[in-house]
């Protein structure tokens, strides 16, 4: 590296400066006689200067102003350089306020519940609708560990734990609230919360309107369905077809009804507390020779299972795989093949049902599960669907920690998949 990389142009002129000055007091010296007197002034008068421009540098820095102090040499150019950060530094300063000043002007404006806490669960910021939503205190609270201030036990459990991945749902105040958890910064959180109540309240009007409604229902249907079938005991030949059409439409109703009866049951608890280990071998077993007088050869249906040790509730999981097998056996052409198997992996157990038959389009995987929803609706009503099956098998599966997992080609077959992660 040569000389001129080493050192500034600066630092390279202060330098010749310095050389020139201490010549320049030298020849006056000799030619005084007192060359190493004069050397000595010259330095000391050198050092000195340097002191006091440092001086000037320390003011300057402790009470910046706008003027920075007029200056010759290596110092112009340091008072200039430092004079330039300064200025830039005050810009964005002001800029960040500006944005901070943004950030919670609009904070403050959300019907959320916005709350900004450090590493120790401090409350460092609140917007006003933490007030009203948490009764929190402008000036009291910032400082205080908001496990000190809410103290619901499920809230506790969840900041304690830290994984945000899914909100919470709690009541607080007789409030039902949802509440997200997202890390930033140094170790900060952002907590948000909103009061969810009348969502909650909705959904629940919606489910017992449907459940009432299909037990309401339940009572004439199976009486006309007894009625319709002595009819078709008594009926002559003329009438025959008209009454067998109604038969089949009051048993499709019956079939409809039991079922949302059962979604309705299934929808009141969301989470299932007792349960007892499956004999999975037992019930795959069960469904298999099930679907095998219900398919009355029809298909050829292979079964292929270990014994996977999940926990939950024998009759559920029995339903949501009976669901799956029935779908299979309905929507894959006769002369097909449907396997019904197990596997496991690093992170829990799955049971498969695969079949080679029509298979679904893209679009439609993610609706599946949506309550009444049929990709072709006469085909599935043809075939004795009423559009509910794969909701019930949803609504299990999220009652046992578990997911429905669906991967389809259209034309080349579909695999339905209940996976189970382990705990
Ligand atoms: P449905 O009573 O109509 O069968 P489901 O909720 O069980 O109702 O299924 C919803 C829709 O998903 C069905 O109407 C059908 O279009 C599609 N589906 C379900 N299983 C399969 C499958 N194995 N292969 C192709 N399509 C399927």
């Amino acid at each position: 590296m040569s000389f001129s990389d080493k050192f500034s142009a600066a630092l390279q002129r202060e330098i010749m400066f310095l050389v020139v000055w201490v010549l320049f007091m030298l020849t006056l010296g000799a030619m005084l006689g007192v060359a190493l007197p004069m050397m000595f002034v010259a330095l000391v008068s050198y050092i000195v200067w340097h002191l006091y421009n440092l001086n000037r540098l320390i003011k300057w820095l402790n009470k910046p102003s706008k003027n920075t102090p007029e200056a010759i040499g290596v110092w112009d150019e340091a008072f200039f350089k430092l004079h330039n950060q300064h200025k830039r530094q005050k810009k964005s300063r002001k800029k960040l306020s500006k944005m901070l000043k943004r950030f919670q002007k609009t904070t403050k404006a959300l019907p959320y519940a916005t709350i900004v806490l450090n590493a120790n669960n401090e409350i460092e910021w609140f917007n006003p609708a933490s007030k009203t939503l948490f009764g929190l205190r402008n000036g009291l609270d910032v400082g205080q560990r908001i496990d000190n201030l809410i103290r619901q036990p499920e809230f506790i459990k969840y900041l304690s734990v830290k994984e945000f991945d899914t909100p919470l749902e709690f009541m607080h105040q007789h409030k039902n609230l949802l509440l997200n958890i997202t890390r930033y910064g140094q170790g900060q959180y952002l907590l948000s919360a909103r009061d969810i109540t009348q969502r909650i309240l909705l959904d629940e009007m919606r489910r017992d309107f449907i459940s009432n409604a299909s037990h309401e229902l339940r009572t004439p249907i199976t009486v006309m369905s007894g009625y319709i079938e002595i009819l078709q005991n008594n009926i002559d030949e003329e009438n025959r077809f008209p009454v067998e059409k109604i038969h089949q439409q009051t048993l499709r109703m019956e079939k409809i009804i039991k079922e949302l009866i059962e979604l309705a049951k299934l929808e009141t608890s969301t989470s299932i507390t007792s349960t007892e280990e499956i004999d999975m071998k037992h019930l795959l077993q069960e469904v298999y020779t099930e679907s095998l007088a219900l398919d009355q050869s029809a298909h050829e249906i292979n079964i292929n299972i270990s014994d996977i040790r999940v926990n939950g509730r024998y009759e559920e999981i029995r339903t949501a795989v009976s669901n799956l097998l029935t779908n299979a056996i309905r929507y894959t052409p006769k002369g097909g093949t449907i396997i019904l198997s197990t596997s496991s992996d690093d992170t829990g157990n799955y049971i498969h049902v695969k079949d080679n038959g029509a298979g679904i389009a893209i679009q439609h995987i993610s609706r599946l599960t949506e309550r009444f929803y049929r990709i072709d609706e006469g085909r599935s009503r043809e075939k004795g669907g009423t559009g509910l099956g794969l909701a019930i098998v949803k609504q299990i599966l999220d009652r046992h920690g578990a997911q429905l997992q669906i991967s389809s080609q259209p034309d080349v077959g579909s695999v339905f998949s209940c996976y189970f992660p382990y705990k």
